[in-house]
């Protein structure tokens, strides 16, 4: 079918919008009508060169949301009409899927980063030139999209879909490693570095698990503002301040639980100083493959943890559908990270994401 589609034709040039051919779907694989995709910034790195994935022409995009158009002979999760978020997909049968924990499938880069369907086929073309699509088994930048079964998640309809999109990637991550991963007890303390869509939605999760000392730490003041009216008790501009004094003191003698939501070798050291014996540090923050840290090894014996996180250590599946009735509850308002703008304006949003100026863009068609 024809579909339209937003395409980077050389690294780090512009987005397109173009029209392109997109294959029907297989029998186990659907077709979404896109509503709504927000951007992140592994969008971003692979329009930079900075992904394992082959080079352009290329479709990104992987926080999709929309509604089932039609689906594959052999699919049963959803049908025509369904309202879905599109999630990473992963491989089902390693032992890391095995063992539910799919975000980590060791044939991760095969199902998400090869360009094309797992088989090597692709599924998008312009005339005769091939087109990279499959991005995390969606390529969501476009009004259409292919997904396989595993990677769509039925949500419920009395939701606008143009919020959910960000539930695949961006909010799944900050809210699932504090919900999954890090599970701090009622009334402990949590130390969020960076503020962005990952560190606002670990926020509201911190709130969400009864956290009485929830500190925001970010260099820009309007985030810290916004961090404070999504639940944070406590802000600090490591812009003015020395991060570490403030927390030690803010908490007397360390934060519990820590998060490095910035990708930043010097902001986990911060985000492991801060810690108390026994305290834990999730790192959600993406940096360059072989980036090295300093750590205080004497610090980390005394019983401190390090703990890398991916997509916030949840089944898609079963973890999506509880945030969205949290959402419904009033309990967890991660729509106030969104900015909303028209698809053909991608490259304003991506532009604007880049300079600071909003944390979540989503483009709407
Ligand atoms: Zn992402
Ligand atoms: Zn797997």
């Amino acid at each position: 079918m024809e579909i339209n589609a937003a395409v980077i034709f050389e690294t780090s040039g512009d987005f397109r919008i173009e029209r392109l051919e997109l294959d029907d779907p297989k029998e186990d694989e659907v077709l979404v009508r896109i509503a709504a995709a927000g951007i992140c910034h592994t969008d971003l790195a692979g329009r930079d060169g900075h992904l394992p994935i082959p080079p352009p022409p290329s479709v990104f995009g992987h926080e999709g949301a929309g509604i089932v158009e039609s689906v594959g002979a052999r699919v049963t999760k959803v049908k025509p009409g369904d309202h879905v978020v599109l999630a990473w997909d992963y491989c089902g049968v390693c032992s890391a899927c095995k063992m539910g924990k799919v975000l980590y499938c060791l044939n991760f880069f095969q199902h998400n980063f090869h360009g094309a369907r797992p088989d090597g086929t692709l599924t998008m073309r312009k005339g005769d030139q091939a087109i990279h699509g499959s991005f995390f088994c969606q390529s969501s930048f476009a009004d259409f999209a292919l997904a396989n079964e595993r990677n769509v998640v039925k949500v419920q309809e009395d939701i606008p879909l143009e919020i959910l999109a960000p539930m695949g990637c961006g909010v799944m991550t900050g809210a699932g490693a504090v919900m999954n991963s890090l599970q701090p007890r009622p009334g402990a303390s949590i130390a969020v570095f960076g503020v962005g869509n990952v560190g606002m939605s670990a926020v509201l999760s911190a709130a969400v698990c009864g956290c009485t000392t929830i500190i925001a730490v970010d260099i820009h003041a309007d985030r810290l503002e916004l961090a404070k009216e999504l639940g944070a008790t406590h802000t600090v501009n490591a812009r003015e301040v020395d991060p570490v004094e403030a927390i030690l003191e803010i908490t007397g003698g360390g934060a519990e639980y820590s998060l490095e939501c910035v990708g930043n070798p010097k902001v986990l050291r911060q985000a492991v100083d801060v810690l108390p014996r026994l305290g834990v540090c999730g790192l959600t923050g993406v940096v360059p493959p072989g980036t090295e840290v300093n750590l205080n090894m004497d610090l980390i014996m005394n019983g401190r943890t390090v703990k890398g996180i991916l997509g916030g250590d949840a089944i898609p599946d079963l973890f999506i559908p509880k945030l969205i009735k949290l959402y419904h509850q009033g309990r967890f308002p991660f729509d106030r990270l969104i900015t909303f703008y028209p698809f053909n304006e991608i490259n304003h949003a991506v532009e604007d994401m880049e300079r600071g100026r909003v944390i979540k863009p989503v483009l709407r068609w």
